[in-house]
């Protein structure tokens, strides 16, 4: 009785050293390649920002339409002299 006993205990033993080995080599490989940031790709081009003079809505400049000087968010915001 006392042999299965040693056998068994030995088989845990293994099998505990073998898994805190495998974290060990896990833990090594994930600390050599780490997972890249979010934040660590090349930054896309700045775009400058504008308000529409309606509603005050901060948007990208690119997409605003002009008129008197102004900028504006969509059509329905636009002036009613100069909608489209
Ligand atoms: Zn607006």
């Amino acid at each position: 009785m006392s042999r299965i006993v040693f056998w068994i205990a030995l088989l845990v033993l293994v099998f505990f050293a073998l898994r805190s080995k495998l974290r060990a080599a896990l833990r090594k490989q994930q600390m050599h390649t780490p997972p890249q940031p979010p934040h660590a790709a090349p930054p896309a081009a700045i775009e400058d920002m504008t308000s529409c003079a309606q509603c005050g809505l901060h948007f990208p400049a690119s997409e605003a339409l002009h008129a008197d000087g102004r900028d504006y968010c969509s059509p329905a915001h636009l002036p009613a002299n100069t909608r489209l």
